[in-house]
């Protein structure tokens, strides 16, 4: 593997850093305290093509590989974890599943709006009652005419308030038309959050993430036609792993990110604040400190980048995706537990950054699939035996 950055991703790794130092990294605490990031920033995102990466420029995409994607999610976790969130998600669990399954009149109709950043996707999936065992879902899209009706209620969705499409999975019975509470049973449908009976619901008060838009979407009768359907009946929840694999590449990317705000933080820190008549950064337990990130950092970024270039490779790369999420979103815990060592008590108040990434780095071992079922994807890709 030749580890080289190319001139083209070392140029869109230095727009994203640009716009990280200059729009996220002066606000984030502001937003973070507010419990809402400045919408604005979804059109910005738009027009620097961040929303676009990986998807081709016929449907307004800016294409670009899956490293320079990687890059770019690096880049916005490093700034703030809730911005990067907002572009994996809408990006890569909405607009992406579009591309790989949507009919060409779902991708002209949606693409161009998803990739400029004039409107935004979230990823309903997990309910009230069905979070890592999302196979068992419970919402029900019933056939009504040409058309469904969609009932039911998802629980912590990303940009819920703010989406105007829904990718939600409903249970419709499997593609014989029988009834299927499993996996196979399971339909996506895209539904624009303006139909009626859509209701999306903030959760406010999260532990971290706090500028993010975090939902509860409750969905009472919502009728959608059934071009709003999203590959084949019973193929729901196949394209939701699918789509999820690659996501996890991307929440792996921001946690390098986050992980580099850590070291960045902590470094500097650490050669500026004097103890015992020097700075801290002459004590070995310190400098420890900075190694065991340093470390964390580097593993984690080799594992997103394989992950990037298997991709590219079209080889294999589910298995690859889940280690580097848990290694990654473990390892970002790690640092920012670090660097809030390293601060002292400085790391523990909100005037320094520090806390703010430990609230925001420990939802990555949650979505996407937590910690404990990464390694039973892990396990089960190592023996053949599922012991979901
Ligand atoms: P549970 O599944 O109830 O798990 C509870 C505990 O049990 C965990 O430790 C889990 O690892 C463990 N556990 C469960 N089953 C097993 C098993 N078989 N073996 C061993 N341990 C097990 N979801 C979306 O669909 N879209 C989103 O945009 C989205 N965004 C999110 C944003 C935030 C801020 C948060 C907090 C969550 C978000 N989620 C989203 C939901 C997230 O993916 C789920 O919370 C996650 O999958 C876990 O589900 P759960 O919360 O129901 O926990």
């Amino acid at each position: 593997m030749d580890l080289t950055l190319t001139d083209e991703h070392e140029a869109i790794r230095a727009l994203a850093a640009d716009f990280t130092d200059r729009e996220l990294i002066p606000n984030a605490a502001a937003w973070d305290r507010a419990e809402a990031v400045d919408r604005g920033i979804v059109k910005r995102l738009g027009d620097l093509g961040f929303l676009g990466m990986t998807i081709p420029e016929e449907y307004g995409g800016s294409a670009g590989d899956h490293l320079a994607y990687c890059l770019v999610m690096e880049e916005l976790g490093r700034g703030d974890t809730a911005v990067r969130g907002i572009v994996s998600v809408s990006l890569g669990l909405v607009t992406k599943p579009l591309l790989a399954y949507g009919t060409e009149e779902q991708k002209r109709h949606w693409i161009p709006k998803l990739t400029a950043g004039d409107a935004l996707g979230c990823f309903g999936l997990t309910e009230p009652g069905n979070g890592s065992d999302a196979g068992h879902l419970k919402t029900k899209a019933v056939k009504d005419g040409d058309g469904w009706r969609i009932t039911g209620s998802k629980i912590f969705i990303t940009n819920g308030t703010w989406a105007d499409v829904a990718l939600v999975f409903a249970r419709t019975g499997n593609k014989d038309g029988q009834p299927d509470d499993g996996p196979r049973g399971i339909t996506a449908f895209l539904v624009p959050t303006d139909t009626p009976g859509f209701q999306a619901r903030e959760i406010k008060g999260k532990l971290g993430l706090r500028g993010q838009a975090t939902a509860e979407l409750v969905l009472e009768d919502v009728r959608v036609p059934d071009q709003a359907r999203l590959g084949e009946i019973g193929q729901g929840f196949k394209i939701a792993m699918s789509t999820l694999d690659k996501g996890r590449m991307s929440v792996a990317a921001g946690c390098v990110g986050l992980m580099q705000a850590c070291l960045n933080a902590s470094v500097d820190y650490a050669t500026q604040r004097d103890q015992f008549g020097k700075s801290i950064a002459h004590y070995q337990l310190v400098q420890e400190m900075l190694a065991d990130i340093s470390v964390d950092l580097d593993a984690g970024r080799l594992l997103v980048w394989r992950v990037a270039d298997l991709i590219e490779r079209g080889q294999p790369y589910a298995t690859a995706a889940s280690t580097a999420k848990l290694f990654c979103s473990e390892a970002a815990v790690r640092a920012a537990n670090n660097a809030i060592q390293v601060f002292g008590g400085y790391g523990y108040i909100d005037e320094y950054p520090v806390g703010k990434y430990l609230r925001d780095a420990r939802v990555l071992t949650l979505y996407e699939g937590t910690s404990q079922i990464q390694k039973l994807l892990l396990g089960r890709a190592l023996t053949g035996v599922s012991a979901f």
